[in-house]
């Protein structure tokens, strides 16, 4: 029987729905509405898409969107002016740095330079230190997404071997850590482990997150595991598709996450949950 299909697109405006809700209800019981700042360095076309479909999803849930778009030639000092500005503007609940920035910009600088308590993509050591330690503040915007995408199911994690294919501080360190925490036995796969096919063989929840076009292929995955595609990669002839060879593994796999329409929605409305998160705190005082 083929794999169920994870709809991260239906999960995500499902999510973005009650998120919606849960803002007017904040914005009558507080007066209080949650702000985004976003904040856009340089004319990458990715990037450009990414954030353009952020502040529209933010729109359409009511959150107060502060855009700054700035040139290519943004320097560092200026960068980090603009953060300290935001960080004590108290309009602003949550601000996203969308990466990568221009060379002449040290990225972890100006992710530190972030308030840790408005720090909706979770990238602050603080927020890194936390998540590791079991107490969160911040959990980042697309392992959090994988976990709901799992959650959503029904199988359970706990007890599990659980493969994690990439070690990035963005997707594959943190989706392997709440994993972790919800007592999967976790594998982190890199590009230099051995025998990489034989521990996903093993998975019984696999996560592809290493950028390298349909890499995990039918024979690498066991029969009904839930398969989670992180990848984004682009064909030569334009299509986009996953880490994950999709039609042969939707054969093998018992649930299969689709690239695209899976993790990158739900990206988006982890950011929205983790900004309205942050202004919830700071009505609670
Ligand atoms: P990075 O490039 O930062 O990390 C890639 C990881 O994959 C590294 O740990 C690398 O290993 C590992 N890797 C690369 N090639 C191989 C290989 N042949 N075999 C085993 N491991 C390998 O990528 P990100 O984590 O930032 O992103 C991964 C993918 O997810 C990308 O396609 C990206 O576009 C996508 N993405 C999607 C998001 C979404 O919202 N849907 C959000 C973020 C990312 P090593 O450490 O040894 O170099």
């Amino acid at each position: 029987m083929p794999a169920q299909l994870i709809d991260g697109k239906a999960l995500a405006q499902d999510i973005r729905q009650s998120i919606a809700q849960d803002i007017e209800a904040l914005v009558g019981r507080t007066g209080v509405r949650p702000g985004l700042a976003v904040v856009l360095v340089g004319d990458d076309p990715a990037s450009a898409v990414y954030v353009r479909n952020k502040k529209k999803a933010c729109d359409m849930a009511g959150l107060y969107v502060d855009d700054h778009t700035l040139p290519a030639t943004t320097t560092q000092e200026e960068l980090l002016k603009l953060i300290r500005q935001l960080n004590a503007d108290p309009k602003i609940h949550g601000i996203l740095v969308q990466l990568p920035l221009p060379p002449q910009i040290d990225s972890q600088t100006v992710l530190n330079a972030v308030s840790p308590d408005k720090d909706a993509d979770g990238f602050h050591p603080y927020n890194i230190g936390r998540l590791v330690a079991g107490d969160p503040l911040f959990v980042p915007c697309t392992p959090k997404g994988v976990i709901r995408m799992i959650e959503s199911t029904g199988q359970a994690i706990e007890g599990k071997r659980a493969v994690v294919l990439g070690r990035s501080n963005i997707v594959g360190k943190p989706v392997a850590i709440l994993l972790m925490h919800r007592h999967a036995t976790v594998t982190i796969c890199h590009s230099r482990t051995q025998d990489l096919s034989g521990i996903c063989r093993e998975a019984d929840i696999l996560v592809a997150a290493i950028g390298k076009a349909q890499f995990v292929k039918v024979d690498m995955v066991k029969p009904g595991a839930v398969v989670i595609d992180v990848g984004i990669n682009r064909l030569g002839d334009g299509r986009l598709v996953g880490d994950v060879d999709f039609k042969p593994v939707k054969e093998r796999a018992g649930w299969l996450s689709p690239v695209p329409g899976g993790v990158g929605p739900m990206t988006i409305a982890m950011l929205l949950a983790n900004t309205v998160e942050a202004a919830t705190r700071v009505t609670k005082g």
